[in-house]
């Protein structure tokens, strides 16, 4: 079955495929079948992820997977959330976020957070064509950066366990770990269970 895998990402396209491969599927990405980025103004990771997977599958005609991300942040009352990747303004780097984010839990004790992926996946031509996954990471922001293997909010969040931020963790155990990785091993688990 073609399926599209509705990022622009690559690294997120390759880590979904590695993930997924169990189910045998020919997986495209948008840019491989020229589709554009939908608006994403939905009010969840859900809603947004749903808009992506539904604006590829309508264009393409096949099932597609989509996801959508951020960060939590308890004290903030789960900001910056959907507005995780433009939260210090509409064109902000990973370094302006994070500096805004540490600079509004300057002092504070109460650092908890979590990373939350929601995964769809949406097939235009039969009925039950939803399916939905969350994942979640657990952790803190620390006080400053450290690490530099990672993206986004990494350098400053902060693993408990392992006394280290997911940038200093790196790729092997983000790729076992991550709220993406944990959303996309429910969602296989879904899939595989519609197959048979
Ligand atoms: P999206 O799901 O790719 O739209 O991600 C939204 C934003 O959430 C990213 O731009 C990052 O700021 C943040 N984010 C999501 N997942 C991660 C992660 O695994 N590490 C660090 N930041 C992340």
């Amino acid at each position: 079955m073609k399926v599209v895998i509705a990022t622009s990402n690559l690294g997120k396209l390759k880590e979904f495929e590695t993930l997924l491969a169990p189910l045998d599927w020919e997986f495209y990405s948008l840019q491989d079948l020229g589709i554009d980025s939908p608006i994403e103004d939905g009010s969840t990771f859900f809603e947004n992820a749903l808009i992506k997977a539904k604006h590829a599958a309508t264009i393409s005609g096949y099932p597609a997977i989509a996801d959508d991300s951020g960060l939590c942040v308890d004290y903030l009352n789960g900001a910056p959330g959907i507005k995780s990747a433009r939260y210090a303004g509409e064109n902000a780097s990973d370094a302006d976020n994070n500096l805004k984010l540490l600079n509004s839990l300057k002092n504070q004790t109460q650092r908890n957070a979590a990373f939350v992926a929601c995964l769809i996946f949406f097939d235009p031509n039969s009925k039950e064509n939803i399916l939905s996954a969350e994942g979640r990471l657990e952790g803190e922001i620390a006080k400053k950066s450290y690490g530099n293997d990672g993206f986004g909010y990494d350098p400053i969040f902060f693993i408990s366990d392992e006394n280290k931020t997911l940038a200093e963790l790196g790729k092997e155990y983000k790729n076992k770990n991550s709220h993406r990785a944990k959303a996309t091993k429910i969602l296989l688990e879904k899939l595989l269970k519609e197959k048979s």
